[in-house]
């Protein structure tokens, strides 16, 4: 006799729903913080020379085949600092939870934030502990070190800045935290290009601090590569986590491609900042909205009645992300991915016309 599923299953599993990644064919797709070009006819025929030769019959480099060099100079991660390449941040933050993943041990991340770093800590059957952001989505330093001091988490997950809120903590506020923090201090820095501040120059000199980044935001979402900086010993620790062809071998070509033609995605990072300010004025001239600072390149909102807002941008075929039921901070709280100049003034007639 077979066992059936929900008595094979973990019961916390058979609890829980799948990620929900919302239907976007035919929409002005404004939900997932992708960059919203392609490249260029001439850098695309390029690339598909280069992927032709990919001896695909192959397992792919595990040390990613010159990619971390690559990195290295482009990041501007420091010479004392190793780096841990993943499938996407994703499987950074999975590497990462698994390896501290003693019984008894804390995780702990701010809320409303990432939603990974909690999910990862059910996964691994380790504790979460969310501590509340301020109601504006500010720090709130004591409350964070008080939490630090009782809980001892063993890693404590920062998104800087955070997701889905935009903004970005006062440096002086993370360094003590970085200080103040026994364990491991994960630095999420998923939004870097499109901010004004990194940690990543201290990877490697403070202890105890990783600096994640990742190139989807800034127009490589399909090809799934993230990587982490942080002292020698604590990367080669989370090396025997990690799968040894995570890191496929379409995938090292094309984020080797992108690196040298890296200028292309730093301009488009300049771009979106400048539509950033040009929605952020233009959000947060209509009644009632609330337009919180960002140094990401999407924008978060508040207005009354935010569910007739995204039904009728829905209507309008522009689809963002309704942030209300994610979690108690952000009822009525919309989040809008800066796209395109054209997909922007879509969203703005689209917008005025909700307000008329
Ligand atoms: C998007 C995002 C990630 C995940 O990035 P991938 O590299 O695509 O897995 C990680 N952290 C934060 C805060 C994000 O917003």
């Amino acid at each position: 006799m077979k066992l059936p599923v929900d008595q094979l299953i973990r019961p916390d599993i058979l609890a829980m729903k799948a990620y929900p990644v919302a239907a976007a064919e035919g929409f002005i797709k404004l939900d997932a913080m992708e960059n919203p070009w392609r490249l260029s006819q001439d850098l695309l025929v390029e690339l598909g020379r280069q992927l032709a030769e990919a001896h695909i019959n192959r397992y792919p480099d595990p040390s990613g085949g010159g990619l971390k060099e690559m990195l290295r100079v482009a990041a501007g991660i420091p010479g004392n600092a190793d780096i841990l390449l993943g499938n996407g941040s994703d499987e950074v933050i999975t590497l990462i939870t698994q390896a501290l993943a003693r019984p008894g041990a804390t995780v702990m991340a701010l809320e409303p934030s990432f939603v990974m770093y909690k999910l990862n800590a059910v996964f691994s059957r380790v504790n979460y502990v969310g501590v509340p952001l301020n109601h504006d989505f500010t720090l709130n330093l004591p409350v964070l070190l008080d939490a630090i001091a009782k809980n001892q988490p063993a890693v404590l997950f920062l998104a800087y800045p955070n997701n889905p809120t935009g903004n970005r903590y006062s440096r002086e506020d993370v360094l003590a935290v970085i200080e103040a923090s026994p364990g491991l201090v994960v630095i999420d820095e998923a939004y870097g290009p499109f901010s004004d501040d990194s940690l990543m120059e201290l990877a490697g000199s403070v202890d105890n601090l990783i600096v994640m980044r990742t190139l989807s935001k800034v127009g490589l979402a399909g090809i799934r590569l993230g990587y982490a900086a942080g002292q020698p010993k604590w990367i080669a620790e989370l090396d025997k986590v990690r799968p040894p062809y995570n890191i496929n071998v379409l995938t090292q070509i094309t984020a080797r491609f992108a690196l040298t033609h890296s200028g292309v995605f730093e301009e488009q990072a300049s771009a979106l900042r400048r539509e950033r300010s040009h929605l952020a004025e233009a959000l947060a001239a209509y009644p009632g909205v609330t337009v919180y600072p960002s140094e990401a390149n999407f924008l978060t909102i508040r207005l009354p009645e935010a569910d007739l807002l995204y039904a009728w941008l829905k209507s309008r075929r522009i689809l963002i992300k309704n942030l209300g039921g994610m979690h108690p901070m952000l009822e009525n709280c919309l989040r809008f991915t800066v796209g395109s100049p054209d997909e922007n003034r879509a969203v703005i007639a689209a917008l005025d016309e909700y307000f008329r």
